[in-house]
């Protein structure tokens, strides 16, 4: 059903754009929704050691890889995988990526992830599917990386200023050093400096420079069309937009991280009915809304639309649905 409202969704031209562009992009994340450090009865559970006053405890946890649209809204969840106990977030990744692309083989043109997929087999296998992957450098990936940042020197920056963010940009181009994947990867790197303001209680705004230092790889398909690189920064940008992705949104108001029966099973079910929820939610209130109703609150909103499902009302608060 989450594939299916997905495809609808394009076709119906629900999906507004965060900024301009034509590209689908989605970006690959893992989230934990259980904790615990008792052990309960459940096959499932991954496990981990965690240091709790000077004393090693293991700590019992479910983990998922979640596909999310990313620069557009809404921010529709495209599928779900949980990680087995043992496997890497990786090797769940390319189960989720896997069953979705064999499936919509079109649906997507790039993927944004995080640097620890940046793993040679990792991106080869997916490389068949045509796709741009966009993924985070860090100094895990130590050669890749330094050579990264000695490029920069001679490597013309292009330096942005917007009120109070300054970006220097630079497009590496093709890189050669990552020989494991046998085939160059282009790297784009970017500083964004930002003066954040805090308002102190004497009423006086005190400014405090904060600086990002991004560095990502863009490995796209050979002989075609190459991203511009600017615009894959944007898309890496989306990934962290927690905000309009929902995270925020589903951990504080749609409790996400509720564990309602400790069941592999039943945990799977309720995360795919939550993102199923929140997805068609969004699109009923940016969509069938009209007049006043805009001007609620969605937490408002949520509460409206529960009451109109317990309570005996005559007709209903919302409109009619389009036909
Ligand atoms: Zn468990």
């Amino acid at each position: 059903m989450l594939w299916m409202i997905a495809v609808l969704c394009k076709r119906k031209k629900i999906f507004k754009r965060l900024f301009p562009e034509t590209h689908w992009v989605a970006a690959l994340d893992g989230i934990e929704t259980y904790k615990s450090r008792e052990k309960d009865d459940c096959e499932h559970c991954l496990s981990r050691r965690v240091l709790v006053d000077d004393e090693y405890i293991t700590e019992y946890y479910h983990r998922y890889v979640v596909l999310q649209m990313v620069g557009v809204t809404p921010a529709v969840f495209l599928d779900v995988e949980a990680l087995q106990p043992g496997e890497t977030e990786a090797a769940a990744g390319m189960r989720l990526l896997e069953r979705f692309l064999k499936r919509h083989p079109r649906y997507l043109d790039a993927i944004t992830m995080d640097a620890f997929y940046l793993q040679a087999p990792f991106v080869k296998k997916l490389l068949k599917y045509g796709l741009h992957l966009l993924i985070v450098l860090k100094q895990e990936n130590r050669e890749l990386y330094q050579d990264a940042v000695g490029l920069c020197a001679s490597v013309p920056v292009k330096i942005t200023k917007v009120v109070t963010k300054e970006i220097r940009f630079w497009d590496l181009g093709a890189m050669q050093t990552w020989t494991q994947l046998e085939r160059e990867v282009r790297v784009v790197r970017s500083i964004e400096k930002q003066l954040k303001g805090k308002k102190q209680k004497n009423g006086e705004w005190v400014y405090k420079e904060e600086t990002k230092d991004w560095i990502w790889c863009i490995i796209s398909p050979e002989g075609g069309e190459k991203p511009d690189g600017e615009l894959t920064v944007k898309w890496g940008h989306a990934r962290w937009d927690e905000e309009t992705r929902g995270f925020f949104e589903l951990t504080q108001y749609w409790h996400l991280d509720h564990c309602y029966r400790h069941n592999a099973t039943a945990m799977l079910a309720c995360l795919m009915i939550l993102f199923m929820a929140f997805t068609l939610t969004t699109i009923f209130f940016q969509r069938n809304l009209k007049g006043i109703w805009r001007s609620f609150t969605r937490v408002a909103l949520a509460r409206l639309l529960m009451d109109d499902l317990v309570l005996p009302y005559e007709g209903s608060f919302w409109p009619a649905a389009p036909t």
